[in-house]
């Protein structure tokens, strides 16, 4: 764990190349992750029942998909992650609109979710958003400040607790996936979205979007 906490002062080297099979060079095109990026772990939470449901909101066989110039992003942040003997886990990519339909009948909260009639909707729908985690090199959850889905206080970006080895776990996430493209949520420290993800949702809906990021700037060094 010391190796993880002192390895999180190395980071914002360049990136090495990702060592798997490349996405499409169409960052449009939608990709499967268990093809495209084969070390990164994937926990569909919501094609089971551990989420805020507590039953599957999937159909069964839900593949992760993303669009491949978001695969590419987080090929980089496992890329960066694997120096630290960790690894990416995914709780969450594509969903569908039904499903999004679902979750914002349970959880009718902007702060948390997004709802499907207004503007882009989730940008999970769109391919462009992740929920993810990390683990240890033999898929080992690390601790965190939450499990997936408690949208409590506890689950914000910033971390409020006085842990030590969680607050170097999630700063190690946010920095691998912040260097790598992506933006935070304020609410959801699992939730992870293109940094340009404007170029893959019809203009018009983007610009109805209140989707409220978290740029890398608002990290703070460690
Ligand atoms: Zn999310």
């Amino acid at each position: 764990m010391v190796r993880i906490v002192f390895a999180i002062f190395l980071l914002g080297v360049p990136l090495a190349a990702a060592g798997t099979a490349a996405p499409s060079t169409n960052d449009f095109e939608w990709v499967n992750l268990h093809d495209v990026a084969p070390t990164i772990r994937i926990e569909l939470r919501y094609a089971a029942s551990k989420n805020i449901a507590h039953s599957p909101l999937y159909p069964c066989g839900m593949q992760p998909m993303v669009r491949a110039g978001v695969a590419r992003c987080l090929i980089a942040a496992e890329t960066t992650l694997r120096r630290y003997n960790c690894r990416l886990k995914i709780w969450d990519a594509y969903r569908p609109r039904a499903a999004q339909a679902r979750l914002w009948g349970l959880v009718p909260k902007n702060d948390y979710v997004a709802d499907p009639q207004n503007g882009s909707g989730s940008l999970h729908s769109w391919g462009v958003a992740v929920d993810a985690t990390i683990v240890d090199d033999w898929g080992q959850p690390l601790s965190m400040p939450t499990d997936f889905d408690d949208f409590t206080p506890a689950s914000m970006f910033h971390y409020n607790g006085a842990n030590p080895l969680v607050r170097s776990h999630l700063y190690l996430l946010q920095k691998a996936m912040m260097n790598a493209g992506f933006d935070g949520q304020r609410n959801e420290w699992w939730h992870f979205s293109a940094n340009d993800w404007k170029r893959y949702v019809p203009e018009k809906l983007a610009k109805l979007s209140n989707a409220v990021v978290l740029p890398s700037s608002v990290l703070s060094p460690k």
